[in-house]
């Protein structure tokens, strides 16, 4: 196919990248083509001697005692610590706890406590679907909230002086646009509300600034591009000058000043140990431990260098050499306003969706009709993506997708 790069250029370009040994920190089944790191991280090499140890010669052996001499109760913080580089944050910013819809729920709630003129929860429609339910359970939670959604376009014109809180997913899960940070943020500022900002199909792909963007709040995933395995801890952001201020609604003895003390009335601790709530769970901070160790050594910039040079590929690819199979680009073009996904509709994207991982090209489907397929620095080659489009183009020529075993629904997409 005149124009579409061939298998060569691909292992050229490869050979030239940066992070090429890095995909040795990984398992990967052989001869798969996994492309749906932005769902669930692949699993690190180092992650089942980092669990084992912690369940056999942590738990097993030194049992209680681990809490102090492994320092368990300190990996909240400390696995902060490791996340706030990646996404431009002091390191006693941020905290790992609970489940990004969790979080989200404390944060929500934070601000709408913290602004009690203001009533409203402003987001877009179409947010990632956690995001909406939590805020319109807090909106029946609090007397007088309500949630408003907006379209992305036209929110900071939305914002205005009853916004207690801009709620925003910064690279879209469905779509994989990516929305300017910097800019929304002084928006909701210079209408005094708070912004809060929701990191998951971010953190460990695309550069993220919050200091610089003088960012309130963040949340985000653990299980995503940090490859911290399924149902990974997740974390959350709180800029320094509004510690103290903020205050979580789940004041749980893990966020108190003093546990130990083991008093009857709640005092928040410092910093960010108010957004902790009950006890951390060890074995999944192992885990997310040894998914950060695939970062240690990483340039960020070489990070979202690869992230554009794949997209790139994959959508020059599936525009030239599958032209006429019925896909339309869904995200956006210019690689400054993209993720590390790209999506495509296709009115049959369930079915085409399963060819393909029955050809061992693992991408995801999003309802009702976009083929998401996620493009991870760290472990996609180049020559993944090539052969990933070439076999787009032969279940496409082929009409393999019209098998009726693909059109079963499974219950996870
Ligand atoms: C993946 C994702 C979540 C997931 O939340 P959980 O509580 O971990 O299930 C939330 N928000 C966004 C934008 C996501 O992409």
């Amino acid at each position: 196919m005149s124009g579409w790069t061939t298998l060569a250029e691909a292992q050229t370009m490869d050979a030239a990248d940066p992070l090429r040994a890095y995909r040795d920190r990984f398992t990967l089944p052989e001869g798969l083509i996994y492309l749906d790191g932005n769902s669930l991280g692949a699993l690190p090499r180092a992650t089942p001697a980092r669990v084992a140890a912690a369940v056999e010669a942590q738990w097993g052996h030194d049992l209680i005692a681990s809490w102090n001499k492994h320092g368990w109760i300190e990996a909240p913080v400390r696995l902060g610590a490791r996340i706030a580089p990646l996404i431009g944050a002091g390191a006693d910013e941020v905290i790992v706890a609970d489940s990004t819809s969790a979080n989200l729920f404390k944060l929500i709630v934070a601000a709408c406590q913290a602004q009690p003129d203001r009533t409203t929860i402003l987001t877009e429609p179409g947010n990632f679907p956690t995001d909406l339910y939590i805020a319109q359970g807090i909106a029946d939670l609090l007397p007088g909230r309500q949630v408003r959604t907006v379209p992305v376009g036209e929110i900071a014109a939305a914002i205005d002086g009853d916004t207690a809180v801009v709620m925003l997913t910064h690279v879209h899960y469905k779509t994989g646009a990516m929305l300017d940070m910097a800019s929304l943020t002084m928006a909701a500022h210079a209408k005094g509300a708070l912004i809060l900002w929701d990191l998951s199909h971010s953190v460990g792909a695309v550069p993220v600034d919050l200091v610089g963007c003088d960012a309130d709040m963040a949340v985000g995933c653990g299980y995503k591009y940090l490859n911290g395995g399924p149902g990974a801890p997740a974390f959350l952001y709180v800029a320094g000058r509004l510690h103290g201020r903020l205050r979580s609604p789940m004041t749980g003895w893990m966020g108190h000043r003093a546990p130990f003390d083991f008093g009857d009335d709640y005092a928040p601790g410092e910093g960010m140990a108010p957004f902790l709530c009950g006890t951390p769970p060890i074995l999944g901070m192992a885990a997310l431990d040894a998914g950060l160790d695939t970062f240690d050594g990483v340039s960020m910039a070489e990070v979202t260098a690869k992230s554009r040079s794949l997209s790139a590929l994959l959508i020059a690819g599936i525009e030239q050499r599958c032209a006429g199979a019925g896909f339309t680009l869904v995200t956006p073009r210019d690689p400054a306003t993209r993720g590390s996904h790209v999506s495509v509709a296709h009115p049959h994207a369930w079915e085409v969706c399963q060819a393909l991982i029955a050809r061992g090209v693992v991408g995801d489907f999003r309802a009702p009709e976009v083929l998401r397929l996620g493009l991870t620095p760290l472990y996609t080659s180049h020559e993944d993506v090539w052969r990933a489009v070439e076999m787009i183009a032969e279940v496409m020529e082929t009409e393999a997708w019209r098998d009726p075993a693909y059109a079963e629904r499974a219950a996870v997409t």
